[in-house]
């Protein structure tokens, strides 16, 4: 297994500690649509202490109390899609059609899951033991919300992957902090404004803009940190967390690998890559970032996207006018050039894209990377090694499936993966056999949709969950209840102790365990 000092992320630049303030960006224009103040650390202190005070109400009011907010708010998600599309989009320089699908359509339905499902995750559970000293007692696991939770995110889906950890920790009865990304802080303050109509008490949501340092105050300060960002600033966290024993959950980097094996179906592997590589401007920590294709069918495969990928068309303009976006971290451009260059330099050939298309024009100022393939590549390349969260898709030739898994698996990573082939048992024993925190056969990235599943990531790509039971789990503490109904005023056991008791108690346990197999 790579060792995950090998991973190299992007981490937004920071700005001096005295900035007061910060500009938000229309990436696809490069114009200034937004200003907003750096939270500083004394006043994250404040926003803690306002949080705390609020959390028992918010807890006391029940789930049901909890989730009629909760669902107020997926109505009024629908009920503003548009203009939540449109700040989304005014920060991110994505796709109407990307906004819709992957951040409304999955914030909507998060609202809803967790006001139906916090309660039975969280309900009460009876344990039954086989110890002889509580024989007779009530035995019960409960999970009581933390208290206060810091969600901090990053800025390529600011619905879903900032905003969206936020819900199961408020369904849980938590108050939250979320410090957004300085890049994306619009879409969060907008939802704020939602929740706020909902009727969610003052105080049980804060939103805290600003920069690395604001993030790195609020570690300091609540009871536990959900945070989504590279690998780099996660370890940062952990280590932080470390000096007051906060707990973390981290959903980080990826390279996500497929394996197209021989069997498949050519045509839908072809367009499953390509739309997972591409969406969003391949800015999904789940994108599908590398393609190992089987000897017998890589000519077809390459063939079959290399002529989607020169249809795509790039684009900010109206519903259905683009399918790929501008780049929303200035930065990220550069890195994805690098990558590309790099593979050039070494080998690869382009076969589509390549460039900064729109952004070469020095009448168009906005952060744009045309959507590349690439072949001929091998993992001497960054585009085959690092993260390159972008419209890049590199294909490479694997003699048979072993080589695959073994390429698949030659990465510090392990996100997600995807597996095609038409004998779906056997594809599934390849599924199996990648180090990745899920896996789809014959299909990518739609795993994210389904609220039951858990997500989270393996090796460098994360600690814990989001989603399912363990992704609201994580927000609250076990507590074991033990209740003695009946009882004698002195157990045998209890002072004094006497010979004659204890030699009692050496044959009882002598008769309840040493009669094991004595094979
Ligand atoms: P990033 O690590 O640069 O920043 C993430 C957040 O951390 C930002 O809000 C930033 O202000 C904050 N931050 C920076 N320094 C900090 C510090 N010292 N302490 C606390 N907070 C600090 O990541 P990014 O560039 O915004 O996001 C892109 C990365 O996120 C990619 O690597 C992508 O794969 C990953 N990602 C992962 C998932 C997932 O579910 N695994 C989802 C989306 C994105």
């Amino acid at each position: 297994m790579a060792g995950t000092e090998q991973v190299q992320d992007v981490v937004a630049p920071q700005a001096p500690d005295t900035q007061q303030e910060f500009a938000v960006e229309n990436p696809a224009t490069g114009e200034v649509i937004a200003h907003c103040p750096v939270v500083a650390p004394e006043e994250i202190a404040a926003m803690a202490r306002r949080g705390r005070e609020v959390q028992p109400a918010w807890e006391a009011l029940g789930f049901a109390g909890r989730a009629r907010i909760l669902s107020r708010m997926q109505k009024w998600v629908m009920d503003h899609q548009d203009e939540i599309i449109a700040v989304i989009r005014s920060e991110t320089g994505k796709t109407y059609e990307d906004a819709l699908l992957a951040e409304i359509s999955y914030g909507a339905a998060a609202f809803g899951f967790w006001a139906k499902n916090a309660e039975g995750y969280l309900a009460d559970e009876k344990v039954k033991s086989s110890a002889v000293l509580v024989k007779g007692k009530k035995l019960m696991l409960r999970y009581r919300p933390l208290g206060l939770v810091g969600v901090i995110g990053p800025w390529n889906y600011p619905l879903t992957n900032s905003f969206g950890d936020c819900i199961p920790a408020l369904a849980a009865g938590n108050s939250v902090i979320l410090k957004p990304s300085e890049i994306t802080p619009l879409t969060s303050l907008k939802l704020a404004e939602g929740l706020k109509q909902c009727g969610i008490p003052d105080g049980v949501f804060q939103v805290a803009t600003g920069l690395g340092a604001t993030g790195a105050a609020l570690v300091d300060e609540v009871d536990m940190i959900m945070f989504t960002g590279s690998t780099a600033t996660g370890k940062k966290v952990m280590k932080a967390a470390a000096d007051t024993l906060t707990p973390v959950s981290l959903e980080l980097g990826g390279k996500d690998p497929m394996i197209v094996l021989a069997d498949a179906d050519v045509e839908r592997a072809a367009n499953t890559a390509l739309y997972y590589g591409m969406l969003n401007g391949g800015q999904t920590c789940i994108s599908v970032e590398r393609v190992y294709v089987e000897e017998p069918v890589y000519d077809e495969f390459v063939a079959k996207v290399t002529e989607k990928a020169r249809a795509l068309r790039q684009g900010a303009g109206a519903p259905g006018s683009a399918d790929v976006g501008s780049m929303t971290f200035p930065p990220q451009v550069d890195i994805v050039e690098r990558h590309v260059e790099d593979a050039k330099a070494k080998g690869a050939r382009v076969v589509v894209g390549g460039s900064r298309g729109m952004s070469a024009d020095p009448t168009h100022a906005g952060y744009w990377f045309e959507p590349t393939i690439l072949v001929d590549v091998d993992h001497t390349m960054l585009a085959m090694t690092e993260e390159t969260f972008g419209p890049t898709l590199p294909i490479m030739k694997v003699r048979d499936e072993e080589e695959a898994i073994r390429m698949a698996n030659d990465s510090p990573y392990g996100l997600g993966a995807s597996v095609f082939g038409k004998d779906t048992k056997h594809a599934e024993a390849v599924a199996r056999r990648v180090e990745a925190g899920a896996v789809c056969v014959n299909d990518a990235l739609v795993n994210y949709s389904a609220l039951e599943l858990p997500m989270g990531g393996a090796k460098a790509s994360g600690l814990g969950s989001r989603h399912g039971a363990g992704g609201i789990r994580k927000y609250c503490q076990q507590q074991a209840i033990l209740v003695t109904r009946f009882s004698t005023k002195k157990d045998p056991h209890m002072y004094p102790y006497s010979a004659k008791m204890t030699a009692r108690l050496g044959k009882f346990f002598k008769f309840l365990y040493g009669r094991g197999s004595r094979d």
